[in-house]
């Protein structure tokens, strides 16, 4: 970064400008607007340029510029024609360690000025660190449609409840989410559409509201199979809110990386038959922290409702009378069918597709294997890595043909996507064959087929 933006606080602060022309009047009037007090000291001065002067409170020096006009200056603006005197007053300055900005000499600066939105108190400074300034100022232009000007009222409103708020949350976190949502809920839609009063009876009522009950909240928000493309907006807003953010095993670092940069994060991944953090201390770490007045997401491998225990969490939430949202996810059936070229039903093969846990209790007892072998049925396996050889044996020994298809889909969405494809006989000697390893999904049924029909996709596979 070639310069720091800080923003100066001139009010009453003597600004010496050298240069009476049009180059001097721009820019003093920005120092006018500022609150700064003006010293303009050149041979001749314009008008317009003395007028300014005169009601900023400061004085028009006549005659040429010496060293002792910086006396008693905080910043310095050298806007003359006559470069070797601009270079002379960026010398003095520099000598005596006061900002200096030179007028179209940025090797001669030690600040700069940036091109400006001005919907005060709300500034937006853009700059190019004097290299492009004409891009800096099609920046702006952007900007400036961008932030509609009533911008400027709202922050306005927040300036006036600001101290109020501060009483109420003395946390910094707490205080960050009441803001955020206030400027991005309904208060800041009245205020924006020129509703200002209604605006201040809400933020009124809400600041009320807070007084009375300052619990947090809890998110329980799917964040998709592995591609954060597959992140809904929804998962995307609340987690770029997140004060604390609990992540499991399966949620990909890209994807966490789209958390709010300084939310803390927790790990409280579970292996299968590992269970790094018991269920039941997630759920009461969960109601802890919403208690503390945290907004708390709950980040979980593709869907929080299947085989993710969202149901489990959201109960103890419910007893403890925490509010929560639930956020879908794509469920990994879905994303990796998808980019691994398999319809999970299609009308001649698959009229039904059924999500199975492959994770067996107690050997082969807990699922219904007759259910499971019925014709013209997609079954989808999580967790079936383990259980694949007793899972394959009971779905022939039930009566489904040896040589229905199926498919193993390693990582599925991710770059790192491994897909292999044979029969239920031969699927425990891919796993060995492959060192296939978890999280992978198990998909057997006819439409398995369709993935080599779809040559396409093998294209668009390298791709993934
Ligand atoms: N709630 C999750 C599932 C959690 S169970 C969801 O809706 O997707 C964990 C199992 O999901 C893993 O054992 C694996 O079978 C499957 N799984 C999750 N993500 C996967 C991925 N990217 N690729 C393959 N399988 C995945």
């Amino acid at each position: 970064m070639e310069f720091l933006p800080l923003f100066h606080n001139l009010r009453g602060s003597r600004v010496l400008v050298v240069g009476g022309g049009e180059i001097a009047l721009r820019k003093s009037r920005l120092l006018a607007d500022a609150g700064a007090v003006l010293r303009v000291v050149a041979p001749a001065i314009e008008p317009q340029l003395c007028e300014l002067v005169n009601s900023s409170g400061g004085e028009q020096v006549l005659r040429g510029y010496v060293e002792a006009d910086l006396d008693g200056c905080v910043l310095i603006i050298a806007a003359t024609d006559d470069e070797p005197l601009n270079a002379q007053v960026s010398a003095d300055a520099h000598r005596r360690c006061v900002p200096v900005n030179v007028v179209d000499a940025p090797a001669l600066c030690s600040v700069i000025f940036p091109a400006i939105v001005d919907r005060s108190p709300l500034i937006v400074a853009v700059s190019s660190g004097g290299d492009a300034p004409v891009l800096a100022r099609l920046i702006r232009a952007k900007i400036e449609t961008w932030i509609p000007s009533t911008y400027g009222q709202l922050a306005g409103l927040a300036a006036r409840f600001r101290t109020q708020v501060k009483h109420l949350f003395p946390d910094v976190q707490q205080r960050r989410g009441f803001w955020e949502d206030v400027f991005q809920g309904p208060i800041a839609d009245r205020q924006l559409a020129g509703q200002g009063a209604e605006a201040e009876r809400l933020l009124q009522a809400k600041i009320a509201g807070e007084a009375a009950q300052t619990t947090g909240e809890v998110y329980l928000v799917g964040a998709g199979p592995g591609d954060p493309d597959l992140l809904t907006f929804r998962a995307l807003r609340l987690m770029q809110q997140a004060d604390v953010v609990l992540y499991d095993r399966l949620v990909a670092p890209a994807i966490l990386e789209l958390c709010r940069r300084d939310a803390e994060r927790i790990y409280v991944g579970k292996r299968r038959a590992d269970h790094a953090v018991p269920q039941d201390q997630i759920n009461q770490q969960l109601v802890d922290l919403a208690k503390q007045g945290k907004r708390v997401v709950r980040l979980k491998g593709g869907d929080p409702f299947i085989f993710g225990r969202g149901g489990e969490e959201i109960e103890e939430l419910a007893a403890h009378g925490i509010p929560f949202q639930v956020v879908p996810g794509i469920t990994a059936a879905s994303g990796c069918a998808a980019y691994a070229g398999i319809p999970l039903t299609h009308r001649d093969y698959a009229q039904s597709v059924r999500f199975v846990t492959g994770h067996l209790k107690d050997g082969t007892s807990n699922l219904p294997w007759n259910d499971l072998v019925a014709p013209a049925q997609t079954l989808v396996f999580y967790m079936g890595l383990i259980g694949l050889p007793i899972i394959c044996e009971q779905l022939i020994a039930h009566g489904r043909s040896a040589d229905t298809p199926a498919a193993l889909i390693q990582q599925g969405t991710t770059s790192n996507q491994r897909v292999f494809t044979g029969t239920l006989k031969d699927l425990p000697t891919l796993v060995a064959e492959h060192e296939v390893h978890a999280p992978t999904l198990v998909i057997v049924g006819e439409v398995v087929l369709l993935r080599q029909k779809l040559a396409w996709f093998e294209g668009a596979q390298s791709q993934v």
